[in-house]
């Protein structure tokens, strides 16, 4: 090989050495929930019989009168950049909204619109983290939360919760996971995938610990706030003592059936309403002006409008639980929100069922897949291994069909 050649390879070496994801894109993890429901549909591209109850998200369409807003904001020419954080009519819908809705007294100027609720809560992680600094999580936990603190470098403590507790975090629980290194405490009621909602008092006790810990801002996810059966959706918010240190994010995806539309928002101090801004400015600007139009009357309509939803998923819930309880092998409980069932599922564990055996949730809900044409995403994503989270957002004919067949592969 002559000396130029030796020269062309030892380069080319050094280029695939160099062509690789940064560190920080190699360590995350992919969203086990966008990753089952991809594989799901690969499986349906195969012509394979496959019901799918991985993804969370509402199998209804958005509502029409939302949809008319839409069309009449793209005949409206409705073309171009908004302000970063969003219309100033849309910022005041939403300022309105939490009034109205949750009793909370954030300013327009306090609101960012983002594309989805999971860009709000990166904004917030890279906007309130320095590295090392740690953020509290309560588990089992929506997948994204860890990541998107471990992207902003800081440290994700996760506090394991109990069924008997209904996987929520106690006042105890949360004093003794918070330090001088804590600047997060990051939480969703309704929960996903617990689908358990903290009632007022339960609230009051974690904002006690709180007011306790100045250094610490609280973010309060209610993207299912709509989507709850039993008492009124509480806010954390709603506690004068920490008012200024908490976040509320909220979207359109869950509840008016939007998850396409990309439309998530936040009420937060205004010094970290504008970090937000700044940083959006510089990753995405605008979320989506045809969106943000449509949003604006959304969130202006009466929330009844949307209430018929609420019965229809209480009216799934009953029934997968009623059906979940036949299955011998899974412990579950009653959700008071959201549309998931996060039953614990460890006494399968072990056990091997035609020829294949189960050692943890991972398998299980593999086993499931392949065995009962049926999708769910195994707990240790959500940071709780004895779980397996099954979305009920699918029609009634499909959630009997799927318990049907779940029942027949694990009796
Ligand atoms: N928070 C929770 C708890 C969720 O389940 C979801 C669903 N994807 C999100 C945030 C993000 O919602 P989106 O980005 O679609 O608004
Ligand atoms: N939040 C939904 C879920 O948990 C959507 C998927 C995602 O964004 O992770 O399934």
């Amino acid at each position: 090989m002559g000396r130029q050649n030796l020269g062309y390879f030892c380069a080319l070496f050094a280029a695939q050495m160099i062509h690789q994801p940064s560190k920080r894109i190699a360590t995350l993890s992919e969203s086990a929930t966008l990753a089952m429901a991809a594989r799901v549909r690969a499986c349906i591209a195969q012509g394979r019989d496959v019901i799918d109850l991985s993804l969370g998200e509402p199998d209804f369409s958005a509502p029409q009168f939302i949809a008319e807003a839409a069309k009449a904001a793209i005949d409206g020419h409705f073309d171009h950049y908004t302000p970063v954080a969003g219309y100033p009519e849309l910022r005041a819908a939403i300022a309105h909204k939490f009034k109205r809705d949750n009793g909370l007294a954030y300013e327009p100027d306090q609101i960012v619109v983002s594309t989805g609720a999971k860009q709000s809560l990166a904004n917030l992680c890279l906007s309130i983290l320095n590295p090392g600094d740690e953020a509290v999580i309560p588990a089992p936990y929506w997948v994204s939360y860890p990541e998107l603190v471990r992207l902003a470098e800081g440290v994700p403590v996760t506090v394991p919760t109990t069924l008997e507790n209904r996987f929520k975090i106690t006042a105890e629980q949360l004093e003794s996971a918070l330090s001088g290194r804590t600047r997060l405490f990051l939480f969703s009621s309704p929960a996903n995938p617990s689908g358990s909602a903290y009632t007022e008092r339960e609230l009051a006790a974690l904002a006690a610990v709180l007011a306790r810990h100045p250094q610490v801002i609280a973010v309060s996810d209610e993207v299912y706030e709509h989507i709850h059966y039993g008492n009124v959706h509480q806010s954390l918010a709603r506690f004068a003592q920490i008012a200024d240190r908490v976040v509320t994010v909220n979207g359109l995806s869950k509840a008016f059936a939007m998850t396409g539309w990309r439309i998530g928002y936040m009420g937060a101090p205004k010094w970290l309403a504008d970090a937000c801004t700044k940083l959006q400015g510089q990753l995405t600007a605008n979320a989506n002006a045809i969106a943000q139009r449509a949003a604006i009357t959304a969130l202006e309509a009466d929330p009844k409008k949307i209430r018929y939803r609420v019965d229809a998923f209480r009216r799934r819930r009953d029934l997968v639980i009623a059906q979940a309880r036949e299955i011998k092998a899974f412990q579950t409980l009653l959700p008071d929100g959201a549309f998931y069932i996060f039953p614990d599922v460890s006494k399968c564990f072990g056990k091997a069922y035609r020829g294949t055996q189960i050692g943890r949730a991972w398998d299980l809900s593999l086993y499931l897949l392949e065995h009962a044409g049926v999708a769910t995403v195994a707990g240790e994503a959500f940071g709780t291994a004895n779980g397996l989270r099954i979305s009920y957002a699918a029609s009634e004919a499909a959630l009997r069909e799927a318990f049907k067949r779940m029942k027949h592969a694990l009796d």
